[in-house]
């Protein structure tokens, strides 16, 4: 486990944040990771930063930890990481439709949480984005690049059932949005 002052350095805030301050730079910092061109560590940067922003929600002096007996299990590391791994664990499954389930056991349902995933997929072409037009050497005219996407899916507390969740890979644009679905199942 990194230490406070690190974890306050990833996210570039000062000691003291509240719990506002820290949900706005994690969302900020996490943005700025596609910015800054995706590559293939943004995922394990992206955990990183994620790690630092769960550590420090548990130790900030804002939350409410009334009925709480330590640390929540916030961070869903079992539905975190690339897909392919999540699918091997029961994390996730694919629907044939291009929608992705998203297996919560009743606990993580409770107390709602956070997951990283990254996939390969089609995105609409970067360059062709800003100077639309033909000749593009980025993505030879077909105007889509395949990519590994990571994104960072948010759990609210007391999901439902059915639910679906849109996750945001701002300020990439997929060909073909994502959609998950939440299935809650019985613990054990
Ligand atoms: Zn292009």
């Amino acid at each position: 486990m990194p230490n406070l002052d690190s974890c306050y350095a990833l996210l570039r805030l000062s000691r003291g944040a509240s719990q506002e301050e820290l949900r706005d730079a994690f969302h900020r910092v996490a943005k700025q990771l596609y910015t800054d061109q995706a590559g293939p560590d943004t995922t394990a940067r992206l955990q990183a930063i994620a790690e630092a922003y769960s550590r420090l929600e548990v130790a900030s002096p804002g939350q409410d930890s009334a009925g709480s007996p330590g640390p929540s299990p916030r961070w869903l590391w079992r539905l975190s990481g690339h897909i392919s791994s999540a699918l091997a664990c029961g994390g996730v499954r694919l629907l044939g439709d291009g929608t992705v389930e998203l297996c919560l056991q009743e606990d993580e349902a409770l107390t709602g949480g956070a997951a990283t995933l990254s996939f390969d997929t089609d995105i609409v072409c970067r360059r062709c984005t800003t100077t639309p037009g033909a000749g593009c050497e980025r993505c030879a005219g077909t105007g889509r690049e395949r990519e590994r996407v990571s994104f960072w899916l948010s759990i609210p507390a007391r999901v439902a059932n059915g639910t679906v969740l849109h996750p945001s890979v701002e300020p990439l644009k997929l060909t073909k949005p994502i959609d998950f679905i939440v299935r809650v199942s019985p613990a054990g």
